[in-house]
């Protein structure tokens, strides 16, 4: 038998979906809530594994681990460990947000164009202010990192007649995205942009990426958005760019702590919204991993191709 660890709180919903894969009688499954331990012998014999993360050195104590699901599309956490030897396979969740993420966005983008929020503190009050709203048609939306969330976003956002460009590091155009640039040619995004959205993975190469350089590329109209990862962006620069109005403002929906330190400026600074990362929630969310994960297993037990393989040397 296959011996696979479900490592998280949620194990029950992973293992109905291996159950329903037909899976359940030929592996060997124990299930751990977060907080619980291995036992040594456990993680001895483990071969598969899904899990929000792993204390360090763990996985040094796996000698037999092969395979790595990760919970979420980032996988920083997990390319980060020392352990995580060449060899085990680690696929990312990927493809998992094809519907909260592009509508949360746009979500972030209304909330910039349109005044319901002010209308909310308004009626507080019983006011009667009539408010214009700015219209997204005919806008620039610069997405950098045209993933698999940045592609499903450009059609919702093309059939709002935002014109969407972006950058990726493949050159192969994307459907409803106007022009694609390479990463060493962002600035020409920037420059063009009403909206500036970062969907970049975290990796050595996209650490610190928006940088005060690179926002005095941006228009002073323009808006930052950030549903990344936080570790893009300098915090400094951005609230030196927000306060000294180089850029309009800035919605951010990740941080490089979370959640973010009570005393951190980005809850301050007039012109910047923080979101406590919801970009990728959905109610049904650990349901759409669980089949990701259960037909990565099926493929696994049959030597398959793996979906949603993490390039190591790239990161993500
Ligand atoms: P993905 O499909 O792997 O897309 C990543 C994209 O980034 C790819 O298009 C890749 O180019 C591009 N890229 C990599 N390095 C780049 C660089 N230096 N410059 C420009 N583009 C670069 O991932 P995804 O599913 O769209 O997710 C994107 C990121 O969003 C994840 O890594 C994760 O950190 C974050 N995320 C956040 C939330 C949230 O709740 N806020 C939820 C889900 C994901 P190629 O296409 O050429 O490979």
């Amino acid at each position: 038998m296959v011996h696979a660890l479900l490592w998280l709180n949620e194990a029950e919903i992973y293992r109905r979906a291996l159950d329903r894969a037909g899976l359940g009688k030929i592996l060997d499954i124990q299930t751990l809530r977060f907080d619980q331990q291995p036992s040594a012998e456990h993680l001895a014999r483990t071969e598969f594994m899904i899990a929000r993360g792993v204390p360090p050195g763990t996985l040094a104590r796996m000698p037999r681990l092969r395979w790595i699901q990760s919970l979420t599309a980032g996988v920083e956490g997990w390319t980060s460990l020392p352990d995580l030897r060449p060899d085990i396979a680690l696929t990312c969740a990927r493809g998992t947000h094809r519907v909260q993420m592009p509508e949360n966005i746009l979500g972030a983008l209304f909330h910039l164009c349109k005044p319901y929020s002010q209308i909310v503190l308004d009626q507080s009050e019983r006011r009667w202010v009539k408010r214009v709203s700015e219209p997204l048609a005919g806008k620039t939306l610069g997405i950098l990192g045209l993933g698999e969330i940045g592609r499903e976003l450009a059609k919702k956002a093309a059939a709002l007649e935002l014109r969407v460009i972006g950058t990726r590091r493949t050159p192969d155009p994307v459907d409803h995205v106007h022009q694609i640039y390479a990463p060493q040619d962002t600035d020409a995004v920037l420059s063009q942009s009403d909206f500036v959205l970062l969907l970049l993975p975290l990796t050595p190469e996209t650490e610190n990426f928006m940088n005060a350089r690179r926002f005095k590329q941006m228009r002073r109209s323009a808006y930052l958005l950030n549903f990344g990862r936080g570790a893009t962006v300098v915090d400094a620069d951005l609230v030196e760019a927000v306060q000294a109005k180089t850029i309009a403002g800035a919605v951010l929906d990740v941080f490089r702590k979370e959640p973010l330190p009570l005393e951190h400026p980005f809850w301050t600074t007039g012109g910047i919204t923080v979101l406590p990362h919801i970009g990728g929630l959905a109610a049904h969310r650990d349901e759409i991993v669980a089949a990701l994960f259960a037909d990565n297993a099926r493929r696994f037990l049959a030597g398959d191709a793996l979906r949603e393989l993490v390039d190591r040397p790239r990161g993500y």
